[in-house]
């Protein structure tokens, strides 16, 4: 029987890997409702012609022309905007990848879960911004998240059924990124394309530049916290530079279980995919012989300060996490455009959750998704205003 999926993002890093593990299945053990992109006409095009959904919907209003005609005489239906987003990943399905990048990918994942698919969440975002909101929803629903970031799908994958009540703590790996061996005075000087250039994952621009600046780890305790319903206290970071481990579970008698794989996304994907079953991959099988060593060390918070203003932003709560998310989210735009330099990012990330704090606009608890979407909007508004040098 085949199952039902939608793809938000498809164009991208995570949605082409999913994507690619489709094209490897049975013929017919998947069909499409939905495949959606923000602004890629013609890769939308090219994989709405291959997998054949009922709807393909551009995130950017101004292109429905260029997608409907693209798609002329394809019988596929075309939309566009924000509202056809959320339509489109309402539509009743067995499955969906939320892998759009950003806050924009709130209100579509949500949508989903409100539909009631299982949610496989690539999109760490809507657990950084709005947490609560997502796992309840999923409770009252009863639809799954299933998490598809490797750290996180590794620590699902570990915790024993049952056994939830017995984990002393989590400890999600940390590659490091490309700066993990450089001095702090030669971090200011960084390029766009020394920043992604990640040394073992091949992913999205805003990705990388989070795993370069260590962001991308505190954006993950703040996902793993949410969704493992842990306190903070219980979700330790370790750096692993051959990324080969990507999550532990330790439970309270000492025993520890991990989940290895090589460093591709498509394993962590096709464990949501298959699930609750397995399904093959074309990954490299993980050779320990080859690898010969597995190395560990803490991670370093002064050359890489993210972290800890994540997990400040962590004990302070969701109006918090979604300002520290927006705020990174300009910033990171801002030095891929040349913008501000590297070691700016974290700067201008504290200095807005600074001033947010200073005006009270920092609830500990969102009452729901439009809660975090007003606190993400001000933030945007605020950290472009520190960045032109106007006091917040
Ligand atoms: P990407 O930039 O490669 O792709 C993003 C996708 O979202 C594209 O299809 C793009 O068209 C769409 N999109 C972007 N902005 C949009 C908007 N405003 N409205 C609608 N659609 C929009 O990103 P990625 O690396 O695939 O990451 C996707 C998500 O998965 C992120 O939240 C990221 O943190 C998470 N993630 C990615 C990886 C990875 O290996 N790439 C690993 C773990 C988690
Ligand atoms: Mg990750």
């Amino acid at each position: 029987m085949s199952r039902r999926i939608s793809i938000l993002g498809a164009t991208g890093s995570v949605g082409s890997a999913t994507l690619d593990l489709i094209s490897r299945a049975e013929p017919g053990a998947f069909e499409f409702a939905a495949l959606t992109a923000n602004a890629n006409v013609a890769a939308l095009a090219e994989i709405a012609r291959v997998h054949r959904p009922e709807i393909a919907v551009i995130g950017d209003e101004r292109l429905a022309g260029d997608l409907a005609e693209a798609l002329a005489g394809t019988g596929i239906e075309t939309a566009a905007g924000p509202e056809a987003l959320i339509e489109a990943a309402s539509r009743p399905v067995d499955y969906t990848m939320a892998a759009i990048v950003g806050s924009a990918g709130l209100r579509p994942a949500a949508a989903a879960l409100q539909a009631g698919s299982i949610l496989a969440l690539a999109n760490k975002e809507c657990l950084v911004c709005a947490g609560d909101y997502f796992m309840e929803l999923a409770e009252t629903r009863g639809a799954r998240i299933l998490p598809v970031d490797s750290e996180h799908n590794a620590i699902f994958q570990a915790i024993y059924p049952g056994h939830e009540k017995h984990i002393r703590r989590i400890i999600l790996t940390a590659s490091g990124g490309p700066f993990r061996d450089w001095p702090v005075e030669k971090m200011s000087g960084v390029s766009r394309a020394d920043a992604l250039a990640h040394p073992v994952w091949s992913m999205g621009d805003k990705i990388s530049i989070d795993s370069a600046t260590l962001m991308n780890k505190g954006l993950e305790v703040i996902e793993a916290c949410r969704l493992f319903r842990l306190p903070p206290a219980q979700v330790d970071v370790v750096v692993h530079r051959q990324s080969v481990i990507h999550g532990l579970v330790e439970y309270i008698d000492g025993s520890v279980l991990a989940q290895l794989g090589s460093p591709d996304m498509r394993i962590p994907i096709a464990s949501t995919l298959a699930w609750p079953e397995r399904m093959e991959t074309p990954s490299e099988p993980l050779n320990l012989a080859a690898l010969a060593r597995l190395d560990f060390e803490a991670p370093d918070e002064i050359r890489f300060p993210a972290l800890r203003i994540a997990r400040e932003a962590l004990l302070a709560g969701e109006g918090a996490t979604s300002c520290l998310n927006a705020a990174n989210e300009v910033a990171v735009e801002a030095f891929l455009a040349g913008r501000v330099g590297f070691l700016d990012i974290p700067g201008l990330v504290s200095d807005c959750l600074e001033a947010m704090d200073r005006k009270s606009m920092l609830p500990k608890r969102f009452a729901g998704i439009d809660d975090a979407l007003n606190v993400d909007r001000r933030a945007r508004d605020i950290v472009s205003q520190c960045m032109t040098g106007i006091p917040a």
